[in-house]
């Protein structure tokens, strides 16, 4: 199963604080105004805030990546050490 996460290119940014205005969800900032980023898979409604926070970005410091997801045998079962 494919899903896309956002990436950040630390070295490009320059803590605009732009993309935490569009997609709050995924990218918090930290103390000094440079993005924190979940990289947890982009959920169907986040999809579309997560396009214009890069399209929106500057400095061109982030982008989508598409990410195959791999699914614990463990958590696909239920068994014991599913999250
Ligand atoms: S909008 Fe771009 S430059 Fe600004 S904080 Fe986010 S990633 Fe960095």
């Amino acid at each position: 199963m494919r899903a896309k996460v956002v990436e950040l290119d630390p070295i490009a940014c320059d803590g605009h604080g732009i993309c935490h205005e569009l997609l709050p969800e995924r990218i918090t900032l930290d103390d000094w105004g440079y993005p924190i980023i979940d990289r947890r898979p982009l959920t169907d409604d986040l999809l579309a805030h997560a396009n214009r926070a890069v399209a929106n970005c500057p400095v061109l410091a982030l982008r989508l990546k598409t990410v195959e997801l791999v699914i614990d045998e463990r958590m696909r079962r239920g068994g014991r050490g599913a999250a």
